[in-house]
């Protein structure tokens, strides 16, 4: 009997109305979001693609393309001076993305 009640307890508890438990965010936040998300940051970016509007690597392929990144050559988390323009390149998204996946990848092959 104390089972079947124990049962009935658990039952109840389930309240179809209660919020689903919110999924686990998957991508780890980054340490230079605060720079990113920074007005200071979007300013200079935007200051720097005004002055190199097209993309660097598309440049290279003989394509043109607008930049819409203002990257870092060298990324801040290696110690790139995030303010320098030297330290500055003008990608498209796509040239961007594909940057950033490798770098990613660099960093987790040479972790090992
Ligand atoms: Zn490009």
């Amino acid at each position: 009997m104390i089972y079947l009640i124990d049962m009935r307890i658990n039952a109840k508890k389930k309240r179809p109305w209660s919020p689903e438990p919110k999924p686990q965010q998957t991508g780890r936040k980054d340490d230079h979001s605060k720079f990113y998300n920074s007005r200071a940051w979007r300013k200079d970016a935007k200051a720097f693609l005004d002055k190199h509007p097209l993309c660097a690597e598309c440049s290279q392929e003989g394509k043109v393309t607008p930049a819409t990144v203002s990257d870092h050559t060298k990324p801040i988390r290696l110690g790139g001076d995030p303010w320098s323009w030297e330290n500055r390149q003008a990608l498209c998204t796509h040239h961007h993305a594909v940057k950033s996946g490798k770098e990613r990848h660099e960093i987790e092959r040479g972790r090992g």
